[in-house]
């Protein structure tokens, strides 16, 4: 590992000062999950890294209106041990409670995981199908515009995730096929009807970089939020991702199956609530 200087500001207005003078080739820390191990392997050698840990107001969850705020220095344990999340939208719980392993879930954070944009993280599936809004230190993105490529996202350089709003939906389900070693998302889907009933389905791990599945929402519109209303239906493998984990036809497979997954969780749910 190259040396580099280390810094803790203890709000925003500090960090944006440390920015300010730090030069293009400072890092912001969050969990170390992915950025200490980019470090090591000498994948990243920034002169300068900023941790966010000392900042408050990037941490914490709390119920605004008809939605969750989730900030960015979140770990995903927390997540997982939030009644807030759990009451409103349990399918985060179980998201976040399948990512990686303890170790993993107690030091990454939600922030960290959307900045990185692995094509294979499971956060873009729900911000992508829950209609999610990031906040930044600048301005406000819709999860739409926000994961643009692989590894890319719409920030831009200096700019600090602040926490990411969630829309409480009429209900949701996330499945993910994992890849045994890692967890990571071989194929991840996040199925949702909003609050005024649109059907959204969020597609991780399968192409480089989050998309919706839109054959599939228009079959849920039509028919309902039935497995069976996918009967027929199957996603091509065109620009999907090929490589040592799954061919792109093993994964377009999975997209169907995963999708029916999660809207058999969903019937699960609602004949529980019954
Ligand atoms: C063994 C292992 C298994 C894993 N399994 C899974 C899995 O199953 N599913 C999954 O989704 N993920 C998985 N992960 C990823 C992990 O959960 C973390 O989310 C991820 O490593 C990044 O989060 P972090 O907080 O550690 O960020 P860091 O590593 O600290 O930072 C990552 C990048 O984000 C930038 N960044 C961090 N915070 C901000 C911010 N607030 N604003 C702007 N930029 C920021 C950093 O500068 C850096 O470029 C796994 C990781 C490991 C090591």
């Amino acid at each position: 590992m190259r040396p580099f200087t280390y810094s803790r500001p203890g709000d925003i207005a500090e960090l944006r000062r440390l920015l300010a003078t730090a030069g293009d080739d400072a890092r912001l820390l969050a969990g170390g999950q992915t950025l200490i191990a980019t470090m090591k392997q000498g994948l990243a050698a920034p002169e300068a890294l900023i941790s966010l840990a000392g900042i408050d107001e990037l941490t914490g969850i709390r119920v605004e209106q008809e939605a969750l705020v989730i900030g960015a220095m979140t770990p995903h344990a927390d997540i997982v041990r939030s009644e807030e999340v759990r009451g409103r939208i349990p399918a985060l719980t179980t998201l976040a409670n399948e990512i990686g392993d303890p170790a993993v879930r107690e030091k990454g954070t939600i922030g960290g995981s959307i900045a990185n944009n692995d094509p294979a993280a499971d956060w873009p599936a729900a911000l992508l199908g829950l209609d999610a809004v990031v906040t930044t230190d600048r301005r406000e993105w819709s999860a739409s515009d926000f994961f643009t490529g692989m590894f890319e996202t719409a920030l831009a350089p200096g700019e600090v995730i602040v926490s990411v709003r969630f829309p409480v939906p009429r209900r949701g389900a996330y499945a993910k096929f994992p890849n045994p070693a890692s967890r990571y998302a071989v194929v991840g889907v996040f199925v949702a009807e909003g609050a005024d009933g649109t059907p959204r389905v969020a597609v991780t791990g399968a192409g480089p970089v989050v998309f919706r599945w839109a054959e599939a929402e228009a079959r849920l519109a039509d028919h309902g939020f039935r497995p069976d209303a996918l009967d027929g239906l199957s996603h091509p493998e065109n620009g999907l991702n090929d490589d040592i984990h799954a061919s792109a036809g093993y994964r377009a497979h999975l997209i169907g199956v995963m999708t029916r997954r999660a809207l058999t969780r969903l019937a699960a749910a609602d004949e529980a609530a019954e």
